[in-house]
């Protein structure tokens, strides 16, 4: 099979790069093993901490100049809104998102809905309410950061028959069972009911809403006559999955073909250009440009042994970095900077060598840390955005 484009990966990298392309009038195809972190991530975009002239030469904001890196933003965000994600916060000023452990992040957008911590200054007293036997998210942390910002919070926890009979299997009361059973119109009403006894204007719940219906969360504030926010969950993110679904189906209206479950094995690579890539259910794909947007070592991206790190499928040229893990889990780890290396215009490298027609975006690059520098979806969008540029110009 030929295309102008293949994309190896499924996640918002490969995602945004792909309708990026697709929606340049390309032939496009998205190749994916699996699931993507996005089923872990806590519904907000993170694009950096700090300033962006202070980053490495080898960070991948650096390929990108200041006007450019503050248009491919604002493109992030319309890409998103055109998927029907609607978003809270703006390119120009960060705000903070509040984590499952109660912890505040910078972001520069959130789902809106979603509790940010300066959304929640503004409101003089919430209810907070849990799920009775849901351990996975923790109203008293979030409770905790709430008072210390001067909010008066009411911790109370609820339960729906359908809740307690899962209750019984730890591994059904999960983020997505629990938002599947929301997604009824019985436990919506139900649901409803008891937002509507509680005393205060605005109820906080845990972020399960809508998994399958969009129009839970208007049911639940219309029933109830109260505002409601969530908090992000741990895994699975249920705002990440419908993030996800969201961007494929965009994608695929603009004509892209997605190949899911297809592990690629292999790349034919001939006077340092890629001819094909071949997958585990051996199908041969061709193409003009291929992308590697195949994440880090969750995504499976790279690989890892005592001495060094690597690039999974083609071999590519890697950062690599000798130092020792640090005991300080936030700080600057030095395997968290480790990954392929690219030229300016995002292609790959083997031995010293450019690939002329493989490029990569997203988590599979090397040169910074999500963590340290809030930069995680940041750097998958704006890549992504930036190798679809450069291939539309070739
Ligand atoms: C636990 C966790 C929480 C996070 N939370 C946040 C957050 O709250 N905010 C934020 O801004 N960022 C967050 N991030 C960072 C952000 O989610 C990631 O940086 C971003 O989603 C990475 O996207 P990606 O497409 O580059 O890679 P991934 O999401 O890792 O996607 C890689 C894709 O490539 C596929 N793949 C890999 N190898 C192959 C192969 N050989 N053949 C076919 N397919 C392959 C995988 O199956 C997967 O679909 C978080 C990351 C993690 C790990």
């Amino acid at each position: 099979m030929r295309y102008d484009t293949v994309i190896i990966g499924g996640g918002l990298s490969a995602l945004v790069c792909g309708i990026e392309l697709a929606r340049g009038g390309k032939k496009v195809a998205l190749v994916a093993k699996g699931h993507s972190t996005l089923h872990f991530w806590s519904g907000s975009f993170s694009l950096l901490n700090g300033d962006k002239s202070s980053l490495a030469e080898d960070h991948p904001y650096s390929k990108v100049d200041d006007a450019q890196f503050l248009e491919d933003a604002y493109t992030a965000i319309e890409i998103l809104s055109v998927a029907g994600i609607s978003t809270v916060g703006s390119v120009d000023e960060s705000h903070r998102y509040i984590t499952p452990t109660g912890g505040a992040k910078s972001c520069f957008a959130t789902i809106e809905g979603m509790l940010t911590l300066e959304e929640a200054k503004t409101f003089k007293s919430v209810t907070l309410l849990g799920i009775e036997g849901f351990l996975d998210f923790y109203p008293d942390f979030i409770a905790q950061t709430l008072k210390d910002l001067g909010v008066e919070t009411t911790l109370d926890h609820f339960s729906l028959p359908e809740t307690v009979i899962r209750r019984a299997n730890p591994t059904e009361m999960r983020s997505v069972a629990v938002a599947r059973a929301l997604d009824k119109e019985e436990n919506i009403r139900a649901l409803a009911s008891i937002i509507s006894r509680c005393t205060t204007e605005t109820v906080i719940l845990p972020a399960v809403l809508g998994f399958e219906r969009s129009d839970v969360w208007e049911r639940l504030e219309t029933l109830s006559g109260k505002i409601i926010r969530t908090v992000a969950t741990m895994p699975p993110s249920v705002e990440g999955i419908k993030t996800e679904r969201a961007l494929r189906r965009v994608f695929t209206n603009f004509g892209g073909t997605i190949l899911s479950g297809h592990t690629v094995e292999c790349g034919n690579i001939v006077d340092n250009c890629v001819q094909s890539i071949t997958t585990s259910k051996c199908v041969t794909l061709t193409a003009d440009n291929f992308v590697l947007a195949t994440g880090s070592f969750i995504g499976g991206g790279l690989t890892s042994d005592r001495d060094c790190v690597g690039e999974s499928i083609f071999g590519v040229d890697t950062l690599q970095n000798t130092e020792r893990v640090s005991r300080e889990l936030f700080e600057q780890q030095p395997f968290m900077g480790l990954g392929v290396v690219t030229d300016n215009d995002f292609r790959t490298l083997l031995s010293g060598e450019v690939v002329d027609n493989l490029y990569a975006c997203g988590a599979v690059l090397g040169g910074f840390n999500p963590v340290k520098e809030g930069s995680g979806a940041g750097v998958s969008m704006i890549t992504a955005i930036e190798v679809a540029k450069r291939i539309l110009n070739r």
